[in-house]
């Protein structure tokens, strides 16, 4: 085959590739381009390095009045979450979307213990040690992660970095089946400690209260416990992924991209 008779193929390759993209666009985005804003936000806007300033200055104001309050001589402590509330993972979400993978090198990434202190994390904790206030980490990473969280945490200058102060996800047995719930840990912390502050990217960090997405259920909990935000609780931004994302797909697993943003679309509000 001499390259004159090559050159059709080599169109017709070209063109069946841009139908095919061409296609991709008009049944709907992929799950890796709607992430890209989202982590482009995250990684690049000023806003979101204020909105974590915003979130650890209230805090600290927060402990200073708890500490000034405190009467009960129980131990303080603040329940911190750690993906996306101490430490920023937006680098294996733009790792995803590089290799247009999905989320099988999670392993990979926290056993690097290279994730960074996000805005005013550091700081924070360091004061709350200063302040005699303990600090728990609950997070829902696994317990085969401990230890190199706890060296990513130890290397980035975290204090309470330690066995005593991480919660992983299978610590204790939790109620209602549901194993990413923290209300289980959270119940061990305050048997002897008095829980002053929750700081989280979800509100599932928070409260049980909001783990039943239906039907706008976190929503209402949130509006009837509105006082709360800015006192007990301290949300953080996370624009890539939560557990508000199930409800967008009506927990649909396995649906198409195309079906995704036919759902999305189909919540859209106009007015
Ligand atoms: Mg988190």
């Amino acid at each position: 085959m001499n390259l004159k008779q090559k050159a059709p193929s080599f169109l017709t390759l070209a063109m069946a590739l841009c139908i095919s993209t061409l296609n991709a666009q008009v049944s709907g985005s992929s799950d890796r381009d709607k992430l890209l804003m989202s982590v482009s936000w995250y990684q690049q806007s000023a806003e979101m390095t204020a909105l974590y300033y915003q979130g650890f200055n209230i805090a600290r104001q927060r402990l200073d009045e708890a500490v000034s309050a405190n009467k009960t001589g129980k131990p303080l402590a603040v329940v911190v979450d750690i993906d996306e509330t101490m430490l920023n993972n937006s680098p294996f979400e733009a790792t995803l979307i590089k290799n247009d993978d999905n989320l099988s090198g999670w392993y990979d990434w926290t056993k690097k213990a290279s994730a960074k202190a996000l805005p005013g994390a550091l700081e924070f904790a360091n004061y709350s040690k200063e302040m005699k206030v303990d600090i728990f980490y609950i997070t829902n990473r696994d317990d085969n992660e401990r230890t190199v969280t706890l060296k990513n945490l130890r290397e980035e200058g975290f204090p309470y970095a330690t066995e005593d102060h991480l919660l992983t996800k299978s610590d204790l047995s939790y109620s209602s089946g549901n194993t990413s719930s923290k209300t289980g840990r959270r119940a061990k912390v305050a048997e002897n400690h008095s829980i002053i502050l929750l700081i989280g990217d979800n509100l599932n960090d928070f409260s049980e209260i909001f783990e039943d997405r239906n039907a706008d259920k976190a929503k209402d909990a949130v509006q009837k416990n509105q006082e709360l935000f800015g006192q007990k609780f301290i949300i953080l931004p996370n624009p890539m992924y939560g557990a508000w994302e199930k409800p967008l797909y009506d927990y649909k697993e396995g649906i198409s991209d195309a079906d995704k943003t036919l759902l999305l679309k189909s919540k859209l509000k106009t007015q």
